[in-house]
């Protein structure tokens, strides 16, 4: 099967965007159509070979680029923003996000080489080896994928954003990022869940010590929101739609219940750093050990595991213990 794949549903085609070299494999854009033009939910890496693919797949359902009026954003990430700056030069296209996510690439991804760094000093707090970590590399990487690209709507929770012939409410959706955000179709019951709710794989959700206190918290909130939706029809940003909603999510929340319980048997009054907590747990179902991973990888691991040390620590099941060099945990008693 070709990289690039449509698929029409009431009015909304899933258009995969390609993301070589990456797990993930692609994205799902969304189309959505319209009266006055078209409207774009997410649109891949801003690299030329995802500018290829978007133009290959609109010319095969007979639209132009320059028919693309709105592109929405579910948030920040390069997946799903990285384009939006090469559509507004060439086409003129509008761009909605929500304000939380705006900030934050407006306040650390101005320097994308300083905001890196940042990182990297915050995983050596909490024990990660960056010796073996090329963040030249990832800078590169990650500067490629996107450019800034100030919205011309900064979007607000519950706000109403019609797009052609449907009419969105916005579901704010805080956790996977701080201004993630959610589209419902009521009339249609019709949602489109970004990075929030997928199929198969656990949205990651990282504690990075600048941002919310308690991101798993928030996260599991925004979870217990969309469940009261009633949505019938799901379509997420990566992989296949999803059918039974309530299912998932409830996967989702005996995911986290489950880590948390392994999180837990692995502290007792010891103080570890977030590093030494997440080299005892399993990862990848179980089928390698924290050392084997990718150093990428076993930095997102990492942070996974400090949201939920922090959200142990929010509810006062574990204490921080912060010393200039070296972020640590135990259980309280
Ligand atoms: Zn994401
Ligand atoms: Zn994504």
């Amino acid at each position: 099967m070709s990289e690039l794949y449509t698929r029409r549903a009431s009015g909304i085609c899933q258009i995969r965007l390609p993301m070589h070299d990456h797990a993930l494999r692609y994205i799902n854009a969304y189309l959505v159509e319209g009266d006055d033009g078209y409207a774009l939910v997410d649109c891949g890496w801003g690299t030329p070979d995802v500018l290829a693919a978007l133009e290959s797949a609109l010319a095969e359902l007979g639209v132009g680029l320059q028919s693309i009026r709105t592109v929405v954003v579910t948030h920040f990430h390069s997946d799903h923003y990285g384009l939006a700056g090469t559509l507004a030069r060439l086409a003129g296209t509008r761009l909605f996000m929500h304000h939380a996510d705006w900030a934050v690439l407006d306040s650390r991804f101005r320097d994308i080489d300083r905001e890196m760094h940042r990182r990297d000093a915050w995983l050596a707090r909490n024990g990660f080896a960056t010796a073996d970590y090329a963040a030249d590399d990832r800078i590169r990487r990650l500067a490629g994928r996107m450019s800034l690209q100030r919205p011309d709507r900064e979007l607000e929770d519950g706000e109403l954003v019609t797009l052609g012939t449907h009419a969105f409410r916005v579901v704010w959706t805080p956790g996977h990022s701080p201004g993630h955000i959610c589209l419902y179709d009521e009339e249609r019951k019709t949602l489109l869940s970004g990075d929030h709710i997928l199929p198969q794989i656990t949205p990651h959700i990282g504690y990075w010590s600048d941002g919310d206190p308690d991101p798993l918290g928030t996260f599991l909130t925004s979870l217990a929101k969309v469940a009261e939706l009633g949505a019938k029809h799901v379509l997420p940003a990566h992989r296949e739609p999803i059918d039974d909603l309530a299912g998932r999510i409830e996967e989702l929340f005996a995911h986290h219940r489950e880590r948390e319980a392994q999180i837990l048997a692995e502290l007792d009054g010891t103080p570890r750093t977030g590093n030494e907590v997440a080299s005892r747990l399993p990862w990848r179902r179980k089928i390698s050990s924290f050392e084997e991973l990718p150093a990428t990888e076993r930095s997102f691991a990492l942070v996974e595991t400090l949201a939920h040390l922090e959200h142990l620590r929010a509810r006062a099941l574990v204490e921080r213990i912060d010393a200039p060099d070296l972020v640590r945990y135990r259980k309280l008693p």
